[in-house]
């Protein structure tokens, strides 16, 4: 079993972010570097490779605080699994509910919840096992056009979301619906990005003293850096690389902190130009 990373930091003028691991789960190894030829990554990934080739994937979350209000990014997969599911996809450890609460945070104090994204994978931890409200108080944020990519009829969408669930939130869920890029409250902002689903976006945290940026699936790993290492599960590839390029030059120039959505062990880093992609240096 993975020990959750413990990391916190203070970005300054009041802003905190916290790393919150909620469980693990495993994902083919071949659909996560997409068009990168095996021969190139293998080496990466010898320690983490199980019997049946998939890698492990945290469900990295943030909770952000700010003199403003308290800001969750992600929800991970949640506690609303079957047996069959959880073992499928060897999902394990504290759902985010649970894992928020282990790191001295109360669910109902969090003023906004934000998705980069509503893959089973990130925006299954919206609702309790009774089908209450996971975090009753917050606005739910993803952009307006992830909602309607999220319930269309096309037979890869249907695969990728988890749409019985997202049917249950989507009466109140997507209220707080946004478009593009829109400051959620000072110093919080989200980047409509595109590539890996349609309506996918980055969230970036600025206190008085340094940024930090989650790029959601656009950047799971380490190896993400590179902006044509682009997974299998992205929707619009080519809107992927161009759209990492742009973030990753901002981030590389400005110094971010870069939390990555799926890297268990080493989720902290910067980027620093190499050559003409950028490496992920683990801080
Ligand atoms: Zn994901």
């Amino acid at each position: 079993m993975h020990e959750p990373v413990d990391w916190s930091t203070d970005l300054g003028g009041g802003t905190r972010a916290a790393l919150i691991q909620a469980g693990t789960f495993r994902s083919d190894a071949g659909a996560l570097f997409g068009p990168v030829p095996r021969i190139l990554w293998d080496r990466l990934v010898t320690d983490e490779i199980d019997a049946e080739h998939r890698l492990l994937q945290a469900l990295n979350c943030l909770l952000v605080e700010t003199p403003s209000g308290r800001v969750l990014i992600e929800t991970g997969i949640g506690e609303r699994v079957t047996d069959k599911v959880r073992e499928m996809r060897r999902y394990q450890g504290k759902p985010v509910v649970p894992a928020l609460e282990a790191a001295g945070f109360d669910p109902s104090t969090v003023d906004i919840v934000v998705m980069s994204h509503l893959h089973f994978d990130h925006a299954g931890g919206l609702l309790r096992t009774d089908g209450s409200k996971a975090f009753p108080r917050a606005r739910i944020v993803a952009q307006r056009a992830e909602w309607d990519i999220a319930l269309d009829d096309n037979s890869r969408i249907v695969a990728s979301y988890d749409q019985p669930e997202l049917r249950l939130v989507h009466g109140w869920g997507s209220d707080g619906a946004v478009d593009g890029e829109v400051e959620l409250l000072p110093g919080v902002s989200v980047i409509r990005t595109g590539g890996h689903s349609k309506g996918h976006q980055a969230i970036v945290v600025r206190g008085a003293n340094r940024a930090l940026a989650f790029f959601g699936d656009l950047g799971m790993r380490p190896w993400s850096a590179n902006p044509r290492w682009v997974s299998a599960f992205d929707d619009f590839p080519l809107d992927s690389v161009e759209v990492k390029g742009e973030l990753f030059a901002r981030a590389a120039a400005e110094g971010w902190l870069v939390v990555l959505s799926h890297e268990p062990v080493t989720p902290i880093g910067r980027l620093t130009p190499d050559r003409d992609r950028y490496r992920f240096d683990p801080v």
